[in-house]
């Protein structure tokens, strides 16, 4: 699996590790200003986590055991999650953890509010083409129409902390998990008062204020022809930084054609739309996780109507023609360091 795809430019501190605080790494820039990191293995992925201030050590602790837990609580695969208990309830109401019910509650109005692109009922499609279990494969047309029938966002039931599945429906939070657990790193770190922090989960990137020298972090995007190498640099304070793409979990088929772990919910076929990357930019990591998903879903002839609906997000699209389209919002934020051409994207 390749790693997810974004870097943090700005956290490329010139200067060396001067010394350790217990296992979390000190390292002094040249502003004399000294950020805690601490790199974590969870969710599938690697993360990095950069705090400035006193409590910089402690915040990050604290930030590591709530991924931990949410990690826990909500993974798909393992058998010990509340998602797992769900999915295996044969129909039967079960009572969850705040955090679950909060974000399948989230998902249910993202799906709606993006035309149900955003589906997280699709789990059953994207374990049968082998996504979950590494038996890649493309499925029988039969099979994916049954499982189609048994997908549909609606078809979840809440009530208080009780959510309900009809038998054979199940759910994967993975489009949404990450954007959430940034919003909530983020929160420990302002209550911590923490005023200067950046995160990557896996490539997405969430910042808490600026740098501690008053300037914007600087957010480096992957090019998602070559992976390896960055496409763009945005700078931004107090956002996140959140892409989908078509380069981070997929397999090539017998055929030479490429498939990826992202479902179109219309068809039970992995997105191919006329985009290979979008990068959501805004307050919310939720948000952006949930757009950046069903953006890339909704591909080049039904995006425009979405964009449109959230003004206050900036996007930043590749698309299979090689052009980088990103909002006018990012202009004089936005910085093309690829040779693919980039324009500003039309959607009025
Ligand atoms: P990543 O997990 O690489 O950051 P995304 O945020 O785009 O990428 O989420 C992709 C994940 O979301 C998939 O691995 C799968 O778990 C789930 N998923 C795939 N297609 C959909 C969809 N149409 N709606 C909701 N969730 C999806
Ligand atoms: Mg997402």
């Amino acid at each position: 699996m390749h790693n997810k795809l974004i870097d943090i430019a700005a956290v490329i501190l010139g200067s060396m590790v001067l010394f350790s605080c217990s296992r979390y790494t000190v390292v002094q820039n040249n502003d004399d200003t000294v950020p805690c990191s601490l790199d974590i293995f969870a969710m599938d992925t690697y993360m990095n986590l950069k705090a400035y201030g006193a409590n910089a050590e402690k915040a990050l602790s604290e930030a590591e055991d709530r991924i931990k837990s949410l990690e826990k609580e909500l993974s798909v695969t393992s058998d010990s999650s509340e998602i797992f208990a769900l999915n295996n309830s044969s129909g039967e109401a079960v009572s969850l953890s705040e955090d679950a019910v909060f974000l399948i509650e989230q998902a249910k109005l993202l799906g709606r509010d993006t035309d149900g692109y955003l589906d997280i009922t699709v789990f059953p499609i994207l374990r049968e083409w082998g996504f979950t279990t590494g038996n890649y494969h493309i499925p029988d047309v039969n099979i994916i129409a049954r499982l189609l029938k048994d997908t549909g966002f609606e078809k979840i039931i809440t009530n208080g902390s009780s959510v309900q599945l009809p038998e054979n429906v199940q759910i994967d939070l993975g489009a949404i998990t990450k954007g959430y657990t940034g919003d909530e790193v983020i929160e420990i770190m302002r209550s911590k008062g923490i005023s200067s922090c950046v995160i990557s989960l896996g490539g997405n990137v969430q910042a808490l204020g600026t740098k501690p020298d008053g300037t914007n972090w600087k957010v480096a995007v992957r090019d998602p022809y070559k992976p390896e190498t960055d496409m763009c640099i945005v700078d931004i304070a107090d956002k996140a930084v959140i892409t989908s793409g078509n380069y981070e979990r997929y397999f090539i088929s017998d055929d030479g054609k490429r498939y990826c772990h992202i479902i179109d919910p219309k068809d039970g076929y992995p997105a191919d739309n006329g985009f290979v990357s979008v990068t959501v930019i805004g307050e919310n990591g939720l948000t952006c996780d949930a757009l950046s998903t069903a953006l890339f879903v909704a591909g080049e002839e039904n995006s425009a109507d979405l964009i449109r609906k959230y003004p206050e997000y900036d996007f930043i699209i590749v698309s299979d023609k090689e052009i980088i389209y990103y909002t006018k919002g990012l202009d004089g934020h936005f910085k093309n360091t690829s040779s693919m051409a980039a324009e500003v994207m039309k959607v009025d």
